[in-house]
């Protein structure tokens, strides 16, 4: 790690995601790459953008607002994603930056979104975010209130899910809690799953996981 360069782990990381899709029998453009450039200044993204990567996670919506509108100007094709907690009163400033928000967790959430979706006339893809591990500490809905979440945000509020987004517990096999999310999605008739981090990434794609989130792998350690 050390002595590697950001492109270089760039690559070992698609080196590593083409492998795991091989190995599930998959097709390697069915899974998503989301670089995570959280922390990480605008600076340290350029290297990466000229390597070709276009789809990159932030987890504050004022990171964001402050690191890619430039970025955005010189590389218009980025995609963005929110994949940290959303504050109903940041639902503004989220539809207007990301094209993709992983973090849809309690109806407050979803009525701003589907408020500001409508107001703005811009869609972003939306997941639901599902705390696997039941933590107190952690963001997302409880499993056993998923499916009734996810009809709530589809009848009442009229939004669109695209799928499901967990973070496992730091300690636990992260296997079961991939299972689960994968489960949760099939009888919701969602076939996108947000999963799989730099430790955990090609157990994410044995299971099914349409989008990774790769951070500390590409960018180094925060
Ligand atoms: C930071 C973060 C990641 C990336 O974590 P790494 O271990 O650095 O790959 C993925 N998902 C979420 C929600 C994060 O906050």
């Amino acid at each position: 790690m050390e002595h590697t360069t950001s492109t270089e782990r760039l690559q070992g990381v698609r080196n590593a995601v083409a492998r795991a899709c091989r190995e599930a029998g998959r097709k390697a453009e069915d899974v998503t790459l989301v670089a995570v450039s959280k922390t990480f200044p605008a600076e340290e993204m350029t290297p990466v953008l000229e390597a070709g990567q276009r789809v990159f996670g932030e987890n504050r919506v004022q990171e964001a607002q402050a690191k890619w509108p430039a970025l955005k100007a010189q590389w218009p094709d980025v995609e963005l994603h929110l994949i940290g907690p959303l504050q109903s009163n940041k639902a503004r400033e989220a539809v207007e930056l990301f094209d993709v928000i992983h973090t849809v967790d309690r109806p407050k959430i979803a009525a701003a979104l589907a408020v500001e979706m409508a107001r703005q006339g811009r869609h972003p893809k939306l997941f639901v975010q599902v705390n696997t591990g039941v933590e107190p500490q952690k963001a997302g809905i409880l499993p056993q209130d998923a499916d009734a979440f996810i009809a709530e945000c589809r009848e009442r509020h009229g939004l669109t899910i695209a799928g499901l987004m967990c973070i496992p517990p730091v300690e636990a096999v992260p296997d079961p809690h991939f299972a689960l999310l994968e489960k949760i999605a099939a009888r919701n008739g969602l076939h996108e799953l947000s999963m799989g981090m730099s430790a955990d990434f090609p157990a994410a794609i044995r299971q099914g996981a349409t989008l990774v989130r790769v951070g500390s792998a590409i960018f180094g350690h925060r």
